[in-house]
């Protein structure tokens, strides 16, 4: 059993890390700041700045194959570089990306929508849910239904990351209700200018979704993204991107959140003390530490079977749940040492507070994890012996 890094994945997390200290880690305090003002922590143009800085060091398309011009880094790798961009919380993301699922597309397909998505002309989001279907996602109700050459898109999603910008939506649509998500349902790739609307949702976190409106949206039958009636499965590979990538993102944040903890402890003085010398302060650094390694196990192992063809998604599931779980309850404990402090908004502890409680909601809520792991189990798909067997 080897649990070493290679020199070339240790040189690649390192050069990430140093990116991470010297460009991102400086302007906390003016996304702070302008956050505070109700702005945007990073504006467009500096945000493309310091993508174009990546990029000249061969940082661009971290999962994007070398034939589309990205790196084609595997899943531990890229995991590793979550968590390093994690350690932060200045928004920012590779140039250079684009959603797994865009690579099913069609050459024509490929050229319209994939191409300008990694080239960043052009902005995707990912609409499966809505309001009466979330975590049971093969309620959904927008139809499409046929006319002619053309599908007609009438519907509602809720929540979609991105929805307020995107030029393009992948969105879900029931195309044959008898059968529903078992080949009833169809990904469409649809233009904002063929008539959908976007609303943004005011959320806790520094960002907020859309809802977006299809009103008898019609697109052409090459719209289709993978096959007519296949749709449910593409939206089930997308999701399933998230679940070692997610927690690996938390991962960083755990880390600087008790770095920072340990700092404050030192610092700290109360009955004539530093705080970092009663054991209440010890018990929490202690146990925080050892659910970072525990969470740092569960995602490279998601991982490592990602790359190594092996079905992950118990390890994935596994991976999510304690992500999310032991993020929330380590930034709270670390909130809980800074005492006042912690609570205003003068340092970042309350963003990330805010920021990390999605994890335990988005692409599959903590119950739905469990709901996976359990049915697993007990059908004998998996064994609580893990993958040593
Ligand atoms: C900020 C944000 C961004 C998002 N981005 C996207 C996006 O880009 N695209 C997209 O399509 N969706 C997106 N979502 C939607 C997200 O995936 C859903 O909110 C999530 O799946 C939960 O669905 P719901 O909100 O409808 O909750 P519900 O499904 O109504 O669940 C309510 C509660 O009941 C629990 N529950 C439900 N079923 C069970 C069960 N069988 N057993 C036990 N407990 C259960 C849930 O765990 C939860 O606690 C986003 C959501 C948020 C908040």
């Amino acid at each position: 059993m080897d649990l070493t890094l290679s020199s070339e994945e240790r040189d690649i997390r390192d050069w990430v890390r140093t990116f991470v200290t010297k460009e991102l880690m400086p302007l906390e305090q003016q996304v702070l700041t302008r956050e505070r003002r109700g702005e945007r922590g990073v504006t467009e143009a500096e945000h493309t700045a310091l993508q174009d800085k990546a990029r000249a060091s061969g940082f661009f398309g971290i999962q994007t194959p070398e034939s589309h011009g990205g790196m084609g880094l595997g899943a531990v790798m890229s995991a590793l570089i979550a968590v390093e961009l994690g350690r932060t919380f200045v928004p920012f993301r590779f140039a250079g990306e684009a959603d797994n699922i865009l690579f099913s597309a069609n050459e024509e397909q490929q050229e319209r929508y994939l191409t300008p998505t990694i080239e960043g002309t052009k902005r995707s989001c990912f609409a499966i849910t809505e309001p009466g279907a979330g975590s049971d996602a093969r309620a959904i109700r927008t139809s499409a239904r046929r006319e002619g050459d053309d599908w007609v898109i009438s519907g509602e999603k809720t929540f979609i990351t991105g929805g307020n910008e995107a030029d393009f939506v992948m969105v879900f649509a029931v195309t044959d209700k008898e059968k529903g998500a078992d080949g009833g349902v169809t990904c469409f790739l649809v233009d904002r200018d063929m008539g959908w609307k976007s609303e943004p949702i005011d959320t806790m976190g520094e960002w907020g979704p859309a809802a977006l409106v299809f009103d008898d949206v019609r697109v052409p039958h090459t719209a289709i993204l993978g096959e007519e009636g296949r749709g449910f499965e593409l939206a089930m590979q997308w999701i399933g991107k998230g679940r070692y990538m997610l927690p690996a993102g938390a991962l960083g944040a755990c880390e600087r959140l008790v770095e920072m903890g340990m700092e404050w402890a030192r610092n700290r003085s109360t009955f004539g003390k530093p705080i970092a010398e009663y054991q209440a302060i010890q018990w929490m650094v202690a146990d925080s530490a050892t659910e970072i390694e525990a969470l740092r196990w569960l995602v490279l192992t998601a991982a490592w079977q990602v790359d190594n063809g092996i079905d992950s998604r118990q390890a994935q599931s596994m991976a999510k749940l304690y992500g999310g779980v032991k993020a929330n309850e380590i930034v709270d404990r670390v909130l809980q040492m800074h005492g006042g402090m912690g609570y205003t908004r003068e340092l970042p502890v309350e963003r990330w507070y805010r920021e990390l409680r999605l994890l335990r909601i988005y692409e599959g809520t903590d119950e739905i994890q469990r709901r996976t792991i359990a049915r697993n189990l007990l059908k004998g798909h998996a064994s609580v012996r893990g993958h040593l067997g």
